[in-house]
């Protein structure tokens, strides 16, 4: 853990013999132990090649998603440098400022912060919107080394004059591209603003529209320009398949699927708010635990389903697009698509959800007629046909054999239907003796 007393400078060992991949990285012994306890044995290619120029201090622009390690390749070195380059922040005073678009995002940030520096002295705090704010005036009070925000809460304070921002040596705009998707651009440059300019500066985007690429010439001096695997490899080790079902057969597809112990974490998708509590309510009836995030949820609420959904005391979690942003949950074997998107972006995000940290995963679409289009536009994004998964009892061959003629192939005579479950079921479509479906695992590396 980053302690709360008065921070001390601790001896900025090199570790002498790392058993593993963090060797060449350079980074000092109380780092190296964290990332050991957390038993990573080599860095990610982004922390591969981030980490030295970053302990340089070069400023950086990292192409990169959520799930590439990206989190570590800014942290790391962050905590080096605050700490062999030891100086108090001074009341109110930040040092370091991660800035993220999702209060999701904050608080995973600065968890992760909490572990690779548990064995450092060093102050961190976390600050978002939709709680009160008397708490996060207190932490900031006598200065922070570290400060990860969501920019709107971070610019109140600043007004509030809670926080001072001209002693940051270190800033960090993460997701820039998602800040221009949800209009907080004008934010971030207000907060530019008010950071020295001597400061150490990386971005990190998924995509480089070109209000992103202005945003880097202004904020960024000669960085080092990283890509790391596009969404499309993280596609490809997602096994993914797609289900036709009646739309007022999907409630019981999904309880069925259910059943079924492999799903041991899933995340299931709603194209709605409503939605999202229905199925909520829906599995209740079937004794079936779910929690839902969405817009509507109080940021305690959301905090506390995600929680649980973490530790493993609740299975499922259901997701709104916008609420699941960001979710770094390890473990997720399937994310359920109890609603195609009508964005190819939103299905790839989706199903990155699953399949993290070198695991692989299983994504499963539920898609009724009215999604074939949807379904099309997916699978001309990402160059890639999406099995059909006809081991169910309630596949829909009207919409398969809609499937094959609109996708051209020859279209073939109407097969009888199985009536096979994913496992023997209770369900009253299941049959005694029925095969036992594929079971929908998530095979790990
Ligand atoms: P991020 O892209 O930062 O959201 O990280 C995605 C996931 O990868 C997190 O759960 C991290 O704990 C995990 N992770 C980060 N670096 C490594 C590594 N070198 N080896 C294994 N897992 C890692």
């Amino acid at each position: 853990m980053l302690t709360n007393t008065a921070p001390q400078t601790p001896t900025a060992q090199h570790a002498p013999t790392v058993p593993n991949g963090f060797d060449a990285l350079n980074l000092i012994e109380p780092i190296c132990r964290a990332v050991r306890d957390e038993e990573y044995s080599n860095p990610t290619p982004i922390q591969t090649k981030a980490v030295p120029p970053l302990l340089e201090g070069r400023d950086l622009l990292g192409c990169a998603q959520t799930g590439t390690g990206k989190t570590a390749a800014f942290a790391l070195p962050i905590l080096q440098r605050l700490t062999e380059n030891y100086q108090p922040a001074g009341p109110k005073g930040v040092r370091s400022l991660i800035l993220t678009p999702t209060r999701e995002l904050a608080v995973q940030i600065s968890q992760s912060f909490d572990i690779y520096g548990r064995y450092l002295n060093l102050k961190q705090t976390v600050v978002y919107g939709g709680v009160r704010q008397e708490k996060q005036v207190k932490a900031l009070k006598r200065g922070v080394d570290i400060l990860v925000a969501t920019p709107g809460r971070l610019l109140d304070l600043f007004n509030q004059k809670c926080l001072r921002l001209d002693k940051v040596e270190v800033f960090v705009l993460d997701e820039a591209d998602r800040m221009l998707d949800m209009g907080f651009l004008p934010d971030v440059k207000r907060i530019h603003a008010a950071i020295p300019k001597t400061n150490q500066t990386m971005l990190f985007s998924a995509t480089l529209p070109q209000e992103i690429q202005r945003l880097t010439k202004s904020f960024l001096k000669d960085p080092v320009k990283i890509e790391v695997a596009p969404p499309s490899t993280t596609v490809e080790k997602i096994e993914q398949r797609v289900l036709f079902v009646d739309r007022e057969n999907k409630g019981a597809l999904l309880k069925s699927m259910l059943e079924d112990v492999s799903i041991e974490r899933a995340l299931i998708f709603a194209r709605t708010k409503h939605g999202a509590n229905k199925i909520v309510k829906n599995l209740g009836k079937s004794k079936i635990k779910a929690d839902a995030i969405h817009g509507n949820k109080s940021q305690s609420a959301r905090m506390d389903a995600l929680n649980k959904f973490k530790t493993g005391k609740v299975r499922v979690l259901v997701a709104t697009d916008i609420a699941s942003r960001g979710i770094d949950v390890d473990g997720i074997t399937h994310v359920i698509n109890y609603e195609l998107p009508n964005e190819p972006e939103s299905y790839v995000h989706r199903i990155g959800r699953t399949a993290r940290a070198g695991a692989m995963g299983t994504a499963l679409s539920l898609c009724d007629l009215g999604e074939l289009g949807y379904l099309r536009r997916i699978e001309q994004a990402t160059k890639k046909s999406v099995e059909m998964e006809k081991d169910h009892d309630y596949h829909s061959d009207a919409i398969a054999s809609k499937r094959r003629n609109a996708s051209g192939s020859k279209s073939r005579p109407p097969q009888r239907k199985r009536n096979f479950g994913f496992r023997p079921s209770s369900g009253k479509n299941s049959k005694p003796g029925a095969r036992k479906g594929r079971p929908f695992r998530g095979r790990k590396n």
